[in-house]
């Protein structure tokens, strides 16, 4: 029997953030997500609880999944992918197979044994330490900071250093702000200042919101 991944949903949208932002892609989300245990302060404002349970969702064989994609492109996301380390691998190899590009989105937190062979992978960062595997950060193409409450109250100056020093790790990855989807508008102010005074930096609002898609 051939491998298996726990699956939440698999759909096809235009990408809703960062750089690849209004692209149709086929979004492949898998179970399970670290960040309660780990202590994350992105729980309080997640809005995919849904893929929190590692048995969350239904295992489908990788192939099967892989057979759904007919974009160009995948995003690979969750949850944390890459606590499925191993299905990952092989869903990546399978889409390859078929000529699909394959974006994968991770919290960074998991070191992986492998470097995962994605043609892009998106880091988000998380707080409050925003720790993130330097094998991951050294392969990224974006980093993606939420401009959250607590970094609101830092005000610019602190606010911005302290985004400084959370890509510092992210050498060649673009930056993209997002501010927190359920803040008020001090938060898109806040990252727009913050874009203004960092100009290679990049505002990513969620486009899917905006326009009601998936
Ligand atoms: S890491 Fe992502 S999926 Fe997990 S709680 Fe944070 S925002 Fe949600």
């Amino acid at each position: 029997m051939g491998k298996r991944v726990q699956v939440i949903e698999v759909f096809d949208s235009l990408q809703g953030e960062g750089v690849w932002v209004g692209v149709p892609m086929t979004f492949v989300r898998l179970a399970g997500c670290n960040a309660p245990e780990l202590g994350l302060e992105c729980v309080k404002w997640c809005d995919t609880r849904y893929a929190w349970m590692p048995h969350a969702g239904i295992e489908r064989a990788v192939e099967s999944v892989a057979s759904e994609v007919t974009l160009p492109r995948c995003c690979v996301t969750g949850g944390e992918p890459l606590l499925q380390e191993e299905e990952v691998l092989r869903l990546i190899a399978a889409l390859h197979g078929k000529g699909v590009l394959v974006h994968l989105e991770t919290n960074g937190t998991v070191v992986p044994n492998v470097l995962p062979p994605a043609d892009w992978i998106a880091v988000s960062p998380k707080p409050p330490a925003y720790h993130v595997s330097p094998k991951l950060a050294g392969v990224a193409g974006e980093v993606k900071v939420i401009i959250d409450e607590p970094l609101f109250r830092l005000g610019l100056e602190r606010a911005s250093n302290r985004v400084g020093e959370i890509v510092c790790p992210f050498a060649d990855a673009q930056v993209c702000l997002q501010p927190e989807a359920s803040g008020g508008s001090e938060l898109v102010r806040m990252a727009i200042a913050l874009v203004m005074a960092h100009p290679d930096w990049r505002l990513s609002l969620q486009l899917h919101k905006i326009v009601g898609i998936p």
